[in-house]
């Protein structure tokens, strides 16, 4: 009998489930359901987590429906981070809309915090203060929902992210948990000791009881129901450190880059924590076979919507792979530099308020040199962090590996090669948080272990470097000064 794998991926937009053929070491089937968004205020997202819910649920059963005769052997889950929902634990209601990580509504109360706490909070969870991480968003939850005070007193509220609230959802609540790595998001979490922190607990003003129990990466999280099937659900990791695992990454000095809406660059640091002077954040990689991976992580908010605008907003591109060919009609961007700074800039500037520009505009430029110019900012904003993350950690990058939408332009990733001055290798399966999931879910029921795991990557084309170095050095010179004058 065949043995499959499901990775379910609940992500900020879609829920999804595929199917992994361990012995094929493929993906052979995916279900795909949206998920809605509401933004009741400015700045504020919120959505419904009975409906992530529901959707997971139906996308496991269309998965396991696709099995055909095969045996499911278990079931890998990785998930947007730092999103919080409340609920009861009698009924396995939310008591109110799940706060996404995008959610600033607490961005006053960030701000208040004083110096001598951001830095203890800085040191215990790696995490620089901001409305982004899940502590401040479980605080409002509990200061504005009446509900929620009352199940607290009779013990009967648990706060948890997304993977946290499915797992006791599809277990019936029988599995009150989390991993590692989505509680190191939390900003409650010390991810020295690998525990819910009291100082920390204590200074938001959340109880211990209302959290879950924090199991590692490759845990057995519980077992659920699936058609009459009972199934392990085992494995579990947010879905940037997923796309760590699934992209190989098991080595100190590994790197990856997600290039979606924003860019997602992680560096694994193996079993050092290390602490950013540049902005970045210290995360937990994955916790595997007993061992502590951690992880640096920087990211740029604004990647593959700058394609999106030129093709959305200006209407200069019919779809975003169409990029790839109007840029590659010239030769350069003819002296254009573009930042894209439409929400500001993160590492290491954390500047919100600046905008974007282009510049170096003149008569003759063209649409292809503005398009041009867009796909080499996502390159240099890979460089950027880059740079910030060598400094940091000391080590020398010799290997980018890429996935998402964007690194389907091969423009884009063989100037990121030679920007970089490193090759970038591209795989053949671009789900890599999905693959994670499952690669995680193999190894926690003792069907693969970590360097079996990063042998199932399979390699679709490495991005070689030019030689000519000083060139390139040139115009990232030439984006970092366009950057200077985008800053306030
Ligand atoms: P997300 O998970 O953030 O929604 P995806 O990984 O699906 O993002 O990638 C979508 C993004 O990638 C979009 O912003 C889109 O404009 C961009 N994109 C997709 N294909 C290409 C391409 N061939 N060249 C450049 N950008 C692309």
């Amino acid at each position: 009998m065949r043995k499959y794998i499901i990775a379910l991926d609940a992500g900020t937009t879609s829920v999804r489930a595929m199917v992994f053929d361990l012995a094929a070491k493929q993906f052979i089937y995916t279900a795909q359901q949206e998920v809605g968004q509401t933004f009741p205020q400015s700045g504020w997202v919120e959505q419904d987590a009975s409906e992530i819910f529901f959707k997971a649920a139906y996308v496991l059963n269309s998965c396991r429906a696709a099995a055909g005769e095969g045996e499911i052997a278990g079931i890998g889950i990785a998930n947007q981070r730092e999103t919080v929902v409340l609920w009861d634990r009698e009924t396995g209601e939310p008591v109110a809309p799940a706060i996404v990580w995008q959610c600033r509504r607490t961005s006053e109360f960030c701000a208040s915090v004083p110096k001598g706490m951001r830095d203890v909070i800085r040191e215990k969870t790696g995490l620089p203060m901001d409305a982004y991480f899940s502590a401040s968003k479980i605080r409002w939850l509990l200061d504005h929902t009446p509900a929620a005070r009352e199940l607290a007193e009779r013990g009967r509220l648990c706060a948890g992210t997304v993977d946290s609230f499915l797992l006791f959802r599809l277990t019936e609540g029988k599995s009150f948990v989390t991993d590692h790595t989505n509680a190191s998001r939390t900003m409650l979490f010390n991810i020295h000791t690998l525990e819910w922190d009291g100082e920390l607990l204590d200074y938001f003003g959340i109880p211990r009881s209302i959290l879950p129990e924090v199991r590692s990466s490759d845990a057995r999280m519980g077992e659920m129901k699936l058609e009459s099937a009972i199934v392990s659900l085992a494995g579990c990791a947010g879905d940037q450190q997923a796309a760590l695992f699934g992209q190989s990454c098991t080595k100190q000095g590994d790197c990856k880059v997600t290039y979606g809406t924003g860019l997602f660059m992680l560096f694994h640091t193996g079993e050092r924590c290390v602490r950013s002077q540049s902005g970045l954040v210290t995360t937990v990689g994955y916790t595997l076979g007993g061992k502590t991976r951690y992880a640096l992580e920087g990211s740029a908010f604004n990647a593959g919507s700058g394609i999106q605008w030129l093709r959305d907003g200006l209407g200069f591109l019919s779809t975003s792979a169409e990029s790839e060919q109007v840029a590659s009609s010239v030769p350069d961007t003819g002296g254009v530099c573009f930042v894209p700074a439409f929400t500001g800039l993160g590492a290491p500037y954390w500047q919100s308020e600046c905008r974007g520009l282009f510049s170096g505009i003149t008569r003759g430029t063209t649409r292809a040199h503005l398009v041009r110019a867009v796909l080499e900012s996502i390159a240099y904003e890979a460089k950027e962090l880059a740079v910030c993350m060598e400094k940091d950690s000391g080590f020398h990058l010799a290997c980018l590996k890429c996935d998402g939408g964007a690194s389907a332009n091969d423009l884009l990733m063989q100037f990121q090669a030679d920007v970089l001055h490193i090759p970038v290798d591209r795989p053949k399966e671009r789900e890599s948080t999905a693959l994670g999931a499952a690669l995680l879910c193999a190894c926690s029921l003792g069907l693969a272990d970590e360097e079996a795991a990063s042998k199932l990557r399979i390699r679709e084309r490495l991005f070689t470097p030019s030689p000519e170095k000083e060139r390139f050095d040139a115009l990232y010179l030439g984006y970092l000064q366009a950057v200077r004058r985008a800053l306030l």
